[in-house]
């Protein structure tokens, strides 16, 4: 894979791996979201879809899981563009509004760990929704923040692919 190849390609020119290692694997596109239907306004919560696992902020059967989540969204270059719940913090939607990936994205780190240490993925701030209840009751706004890094790794040259988990998921009321 070509070094820092996302400063050189369109989304819609990247291959699949480069595609996919986009990911931070942060977990925030699987929290679910509310929307008001008079307004249309969103609002994020940190119920977690029940495929997430928690600890990791993976999908735990990613391989299955269109099937298994019927609503969990596929991300493309074409769907982006009319996707408006991504988190700030996610690389698909920094690079399509012309932005960089932060320094704690493991592309720039060369560690997968990194997301978590700098504190933006979901560990430790979310629940299942087997738990969860009423998805009203667990309302919250640092998932829609762009996050403040806990800490800031040092840049490493050393390239490494993050686990592959492109997709999200949007609950409506
Ligand atoms: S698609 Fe975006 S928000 Fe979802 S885990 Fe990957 S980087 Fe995070
Ligand atoms: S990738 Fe889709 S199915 Fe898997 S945890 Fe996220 S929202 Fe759920």
């Amino acid at each position: 894979m070509d070094a820092q190849f996302w400063t050189r390609k369109t989304l819609a020119d990247m291959t699949r791996a480069e595609w996919e290692s986009l990911c931070d694997g942060c977990g925030r596109c699987c929290l679910h979201k509310l929307r008001d239907d008079e307004t249309g306004a969103l609002a994020f919560t940190n119920v977690a879809c029940r495929l997430l696992d928690l600890a990791s902020c993976r999908c735990s059967d990613y391989a299955h899981r269109r099937r298994r989540v019927p609503d969990c969204v596929q991300l493309t270059p074409a769907a982006l563009k009319a996707i408006d719940w991504l988190p700030p913090s996610c690389a698909y939607r920094r690079l399509a509004e012309g932005k960089d990936l932060p320094d704690w994205h493991p592309l720039r780190t060369g560690d997968p760990d990194s997301v978590h240490r700098a504190g933006v993925s979901v560990r430790g701030r979310a629940m299942s929704e087997r738990d969860a209840g009423a998805l009203e009751d667990h309302v919250a706004a640092w998932p829609g923040r762009m996050p403040r890094a806990r800490h800031t790794p040092a840049v490493s040259p050393v390239i490494r692919r993050p686990k592959p988990a492109p997709v999200a998921k949007e609950s409506l009321p």
